[in-house]
């Protein structure tokens, strides 16, 4: 669950990939399809009201938009580095998995948007 949240990457992709928790049924049809295993179901043993969900890991995430092409219920959405750290922050999720995760993930996603601003600002501007 968000391993290495924060940490430093070497190339971003043009997209990440986040959950709207609400249209996702649990299904797992994501998690078949993601070559690098970054998307996990949210456990549910210790949130017995937990519905059935999952979560992407966005520091592993390499954009590739296999898992939003795949899903039945359009809960995927591809979101610009540059935007991502406000796409996290609505999500939503069931209130014990917001409460107990959602700081984690803000912050991860934090760093992921505010090193694609530094990155954009230090790009030469296109003529
Ligand atoms: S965009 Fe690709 S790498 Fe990222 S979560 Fe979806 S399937 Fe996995
Ligand atoms: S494919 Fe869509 S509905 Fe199914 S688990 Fe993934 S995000 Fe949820």
């Amino acid at each position: 669950m968000a391993k290495g949240a924060g940490k430093a990457r070497k190339k971003l992709p043009k997209a990440l990939a986040v959950v709207n928790a609400d249209n996702c049924t649990g299904c797992e049809a994501c998690v078949e399809v993601c070559p690098v295993d970054c998307i996990y179901k949210v456990p549910g043993s210790d949130l017995a009201t937990l519905q059935s969900f999952v979560d992407i890991d966005l520091d592993r995430c390499i954009g590739c938009d296999l898992c939003e092409r795949w899903c039945p219920w359009d809960a995927i959405e591809m979101i610009k580095p540059t935007l991502i750290a406000d796409a996290v922050a609505i999500k939503g999720g069931p209130p014990d998995y917001v409460l107990a995760n959602q700081d984690k993930l803000n912050a991860a996603a934090r760093a992921i948007q505010d090193l694609a601003l530094e990155v954009a600002a230090a790009a030469p501007a296109k003529k």
